[in-house]
């Protein structure tokens, strides 16, 4: 049984076909530059194995229609293809940026889940309209095969009010919705599932504290396996410093600097979801070319990284708190997983509250999940994530019921 997995976005679709009984992925890839003179395919069959094949394409996709026929194409060549033709296609997954308060759980796409997604593109103006485009796509290109929505808030919803409200006019959240929906869910959920499968714990009475650490950068703190708080809110914006995503800042920093520079909310907008972060402070937004710059003696590229592992280090803090007994740190996504000093300098001086890191266990890399603790009363952990195959998976589940 395959499932096609689909990240739709503005101008790009982000795509995995999954072979449910193996786990594998049969192939994936990225769709650029959609409506643009020249766009890009660039397609893996089996990918990160030794049969792995890559296929770069430039040519113009009008729409994501025409994007996606291609790459039906690709997958059902007689030659590179991966299966023989569309109906060995069981259901198509989609991520969906945000369901809000109406959408709690993965769901079988119906008109009311579409207009769901519509009623909540003014919260999630650049996802919401790409990731409709893409249920729409397969339903023009896959009639008949069903389509599930996964969405990034789910995990959250099981916040208490206490955690997800915003200490503004309650009318505020009756009127407007502002809340705290928190994002990067379907990444919590998986690496909580395999987490208490690393400590052969039943996940309902698992205490993490997960760190989502890539471009886009958030935590989550799990209850008997349930997010009780995380550091994202309205939008992907709150919480820690990211790779050009300011985090937490004090919010009469807006109006000040806006009355000062004249500066639009648009462009305010921008500077804080582009222009900061790790790009804000040292011009990278890179690790890897933070780590190289920082050991030539570039000193902001230093204090870019310090600032990070700082802000994460206190939300570790802070979520311990809120937690109690914690099992296990959890670090995952492309920092999370690779960056040895990230996580070094996030777990260093956190013996107090039992967390004690093995330097050298936590400079090997292998890809597969794994402790680097030694020994304490919380595990350090080491998950890789994905995303796709969890959308894949409650995309079975929804379907099977
Ligand atoms: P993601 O959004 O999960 O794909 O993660 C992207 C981030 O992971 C980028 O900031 C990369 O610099 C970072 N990253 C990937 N590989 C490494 C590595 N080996 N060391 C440090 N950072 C890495």
């Amino acid at each position: 049984m395959n499932v096609l997995v689909i990240n739709s976005g503005s101008s790009s679709i982000k795509y995995q076909l999954i072979n449910m009984e193996t786990e594998a992925s049969l192939c994936s890839g990225l769709v650029e530059r959609i409506g643009e003179p020249v766009g890009k395919l660039t397609h893996k069959t089996h990918p990160d194995t030794d049969a792995e094949k890559k296929i770069a394409l430039n040519e113009a996709f009008a729409d994501h229609v025409a994007g996606m026929k291609r790459v039906v194409d690709l997958i059902t060549d007689s030659t590179d293809g991966v299966i023989k033709d569309k109906s060995e296609i069981y259901a198509i997954g989609h991520r969906v940026l945000l369901g809000g308060e109406k959408i709690t759980k993965s769901i079988k796409i119906d008109e009311w889940a579409k207009d769901v997604i519509r009623e909540y593109f003014p919260l999630g103006p650049l996802h919401n309209p790409a990731n409709l485009a893409g249920i729409e796509v397969a339903e023009e290109l896959f009639p008949g095969v069903p389509s599930v929505g996964v969405f990034d808030t789910e995990f959250h919803q099981t916040m208490p009010q206490k955690a997800f409200l915003y200490p503004l006019p309650y009318s505020m959240y009756e009127d407007l919705q502002v809340r705290r929906y928190g994002f990067h869910g379907t990444s919590h959920r998986y690496v909580t599932k395999q987490a208490a499968k690393f400590l052969g714990k039943p996940v309902d009475e698992l205490n993490i504290i997960t760190c989502h650490l890539g471009n886009g950068c958030s935590m989550c703190a799990i209850k008997n396996g349930k997010c009780v708080d995380t550091t994202m809110g309205l939008t992907p914006l709150e919480g820690l410093m990211m790779g050009t995503r300011c985090g937490d800042i004090d919010p009469a920093i807006v109006p000040f600097v806006m009355e000062k520079t004249g500066i639009s909310a648009a462009e305010m907008d921008t500077v804080m979801n582009k222009q900061s972060g790790l790009k804000g402070i040292c011009g990278m937004n890179d690790m890897r070319d933070i780590h190289a710059a920082r050991l030539e003696g570039n000193e902001k590229a230093q204090l870019a990284f310090d600032m990070m592992s700082y802000r994460i280090k206190k939300y570790v803090g802070a979520f311990m708190a809120v937690v109690g007994e914690v099992d296990a740190v959890v670090f995952t996504a492309g920092i999370g997983e690779n960056d040895e000093h990230m996580r070094a300098a996030v777990c260093q001086d956190m013996e107090h509250l039992g967390l004690f890191i093995d330097l050298e266990e936590n400079n090997t890399r292998r890809g597969v999940a794994r402790s680097i603790s030694k020994g304490g009363k919380v595990d350090i952990l080491i998950i890789p994530t994905n995303e796709e195959l969890e959308i894949a998976q409650a995309t079975v589940e929804v379907l099977k019921g």
